[in-house]
């Protein structure tokens, strides 16, 4: 009878190791990945797990035995600290589970970015320094929450300018303010940049912006606006930003979020998609509660308004977007060329598209079955 009870305990045990998995790089840090299969085992009992999340090792990652079957899409998507966001489609799943989906994870992409330093002329070296150590705290932050986030992109400060023209400085913050405060439109704010600084490969002005690196402009003498960041009027990413000298820490990757693409996850209207899958949802202040899990930390990059504390996490489903969006500025100027491309906007919840408050690590956040 013991005999018996010990082989039985055997076999559980082989059978609860056996797992397909993924390979990832030897040096791939923190990885976890969303996986849509059919899966037999529970919580999914004979379904197609839409983004089954795994966390764990870092060169070989068990992802339970996914099974082929024609009802189901076949995706594996991968995000690490350290490589840029990895999608596998259609990996093959077989019967068997001892299934290795190879991946080829490569350098996160690193988006260059010129600053334009625009307030008091005439500054003396030591000023410049100051300014320049300055602001390569905020882009060090600024990539501090993309790459921790696993969204899988840095920033490197390719340029710092600096522009002596006292009145035009005063003006364009003047403008700025008016533009945050919604009374002028950051055309006029555009139009009054290219005094100095073409636009747009308008090539009249002394200096020239690369619309292909994200432009910073700098205001020393802007007293109401923070930051903002510039679209078309058809909602295309310029990856132009206006940046308060100097705003609170967070502000340039709440900016840089949405040159990425990236909305107010405050104004996404998650409550809806609740309801409509018959969850319980309850805004309370500023935060959205999600089954009694807040869906987005207090320290969310891309919370509007945000000020009292850091701006420094995204979920991993605002790093895909960032990644993946066709509208997000990595992919508008190929940055990521040849990999796979989305359009996922932040409400879309589907087989494309996982939930914009998806976090791997955050295990009872079940709305992504
Ligand atoms: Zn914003």
């Amino acid at each position: 009878m013991r005999l018996s009870i010990c082989f039985l305990l055997a076999f559980v045990t082989m059978g609860a190791r056996a797992a397909d998995s993924v390979s990832l790089a030897a040096d791939a840090d923190d990885p976890g990945v969303l996986v849509d299969a059919f899966y037999s085992d529970a919580p999914y009992n004979d379904s197609c797990a839409n983004d089954r999340k795994f966390a764990g090792p870092p060169t070989s990652l068990p992802i339970s035995n996914a099974k082929p079957d024609g009802e189901c899409r076949q995706e594996v998507v991968v995000f690490t600290t350290n490589k840029r966001v990895h999608v596998v489609e259609a990996p093959g799943f077989t019967t068997a589970d001892t299934d290795t989906v190879d991946t080829a994870l490569t350098a996160i992409v690193d988006l260059p970015v010129d600053f334009w330093y625009i307030g008091t002329p005439g500054l003396t070296p030591e000023q410049k320094s100051a300014i320049d150590q300055e602001l390569n705290d905020h882009l060090d932050d600024a990539s501090l929450a993309f790459e921790s986030s696993r969204a899988g992109i840095g920033f490197t400060k390719n340029s710092l300018t600096y522009i002596d023209d006292l009145s035009w400085a005063q003006e364009l913050a003047g403008i700025a303010d008016e533009v945050f405060l919604g009374v002028a439109s950051p055309e006029a704010f555009r139009e009054l940049i290219g005094k100095h600084i073409g636009l747009d490969g308008a090539t009249g002005p002394p200096h020239q912006a690369d619309p292909a690196h994200l432009n910073v402009f700098v205001l020393e003498f802007a007293s109401e606006a923070r930051g903002f960041h510039i679209s078309s009027e058809e909602g295309v990413p310029k990856g132009e930003i206006m940046m308060r000298y100097v705003p609170e820490l967070g502000t340039l990757a709440h900016e840089i979020g949405h040159a990425l693409s990236l909305d107010h996850v405050n104004f996404v209207g998650l409550d809806v998609v609740h309801r409509d899958i018959g969850e319980y949802c309850i805004a309370f202040g500023s935060f959205t509660y999600y089954k009694g899990v807040c869906d987005y930390e207090a320290g969310n990059v891309m919370w509007a308004g945000q000020v009292d504390a850091l701006r420094n996490t995204l979920t991993e489903g605002q790093g895909f977007r960032a990644s993946l969006n066709s509208l997000s500025f990595v992919n508008l100027h190929n940055y990521r060329p040849g990999d796979v491309v989305r359009n996922c906007a932040d409400w879309q919840y589907d087989e494309q598209c996982p939930y914009l408050a998806l976090q791997i690590e955050t295990a009872d956040q079940d709305i992504d079955q």
